[in-house]
């Protein structure tokens, strides 16, 4: 990774450029919180021309509502056109930008801060961790190098985005590491037992009714695999009209459905638009999703991955057991 050139740069245009925040579409905990975190980092060292921004529909899942930080967003189409510089976070692929990837050439520089794997260093300069548990982790190194001390706030993002990426630190990438970075995010007075309950253990009444008609309907395949299994399900945007959800809700959908024991690989499989789905991947450690996922048009982690898939759920699915043979770890 190229802190000193990321250090400079910073260092020459943020104090008196415009900068421009942004993350992939669908901002998951890591997505935000990396990026408010490296927002609030900015502001305390007196950046005063400060956007965040994500592509797609502006909306903040119930979630993250609370995150400090969020004074700092805007909607896509508020974004400046041209900024001085460009700060990227958790986006493995340009693809993941939207509307918003134009905004990179229009930049006088990019700087590219992720932990997937598959990052192809589309920014001028690239701090891509394919070790670091979440980008997160990246964005603290960062600060330090900036001589940006940890306040509260900024350690509630930051903690967001490492509590959410490691599933509440129960992932293999869990690492003394990740603790200890816990540990001193902690340690500036966050309250980790508020902050779980309200971006983990909260949900509407009729999420939970949505989720009762989604999970009814998966489909168990231990044969699947080489024999490791999958299971699967999908919901569509009528379930969400009928049960008066937000399409974000169906984030945390993956969980229940990825515990079931007697498989490796889980899929849920959420409609987007007419015949355009999201898919969703997480294995147990006998597949490569990421492979399965790329081999489809998406990207992700090995264990964690997904794409956009057309046509109808069984369709996408017929589709993702043609590439599980090829994707067995
Ligand atoms: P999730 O299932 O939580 O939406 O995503 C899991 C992982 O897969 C994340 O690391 C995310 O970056 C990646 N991912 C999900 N959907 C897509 C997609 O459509 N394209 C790409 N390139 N990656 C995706
Ligand atoms: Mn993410
Ligand atoms: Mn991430």
């Amino acid at each position: 990774a190229d802190w000193t050139a990321a250090v400079t740069t910073i260092r020459e245009l943020a104090p008196t450029g415009r900068v421009l925040l942004i993350c992939h579409v669908n901002p998951d905990g890591d997505a935000l919180g990396s990026m408010l975190g490296f927002a609030l980092g900015l502001r305390r060292l007196g950046v005063a021309r400060l956007q965040a921004t994500f592509p797609g529909e502006f909306e903040i899942p119930e979630p993250f509502a609370a995150l400090p930080g969020l004074d700092l967003l805007v909607p896509e189409e508020q974004a400046w056109r041209d900024p001085d510089l460009v700060l990227v976070f958790d986006v493995a692929a340009e693809s993941r930008l939207g509307g918003l990837a134009d905004r990179l050439p229009a930049a006088r520089a990019t700087v590219v801060l992720d932990h997937h794997v598959s990052n192809s260093g589309f920014g001028a300069v690239n701090l891509v961790d394919g070790a670091a548990a979440a980008t997160s982790v990246v964005v603290e190194e960062l600060l330090g190098r900036l001589d940006v001390p940890l306040d509260v706030e900024i350690a509630e993002c930051l903690y967001v985005a490492l509590a959410t990426d490691t599933g509440s630190f129960r992932f293999d990438m869990t690492t003394p590491q990740v603790h200890e970075m816990a540990a001193r995010l902690i340690a500036t007075g966050l309250r980790p037992g508020e902050i779980s309950r309200r971006i983990f253990d909260s949900r509407p009444f009729g999420a939970m009714k949505l989720f009762a008609d989604v999970l009814g309907r998966a489909r168990l395949d231990p044969a699947a695999a080489g024999g490791h299994g999958l299971v699967w399900t999908y919901a569509t945007l009528a379930d969400l009209e009928r049960h008066g959800q937000r399409p974000y809700v169906l984030d945390a959908l993956i969980d229940p459905v990825r515990c079931v024991a007697e498989v490796d690989v889980s899929v849920v499989v959420k409609q987007q638009a007419d015949g355009v789905w999201a898919v969703s991947m997480r294995s147990k450690g006998a597949v490569d999703v990421s492979a399965v996922a790329v081999a489809l048009g998406g990207g992700g982690h090995r264990l964690a991955a997904g794409f956009t898939g057309h046509g109808t759920p069984d369709e996408i699915v017929s589709a993702v057991y043609g590439k599980l043979d090829n994707s067995l770890i």
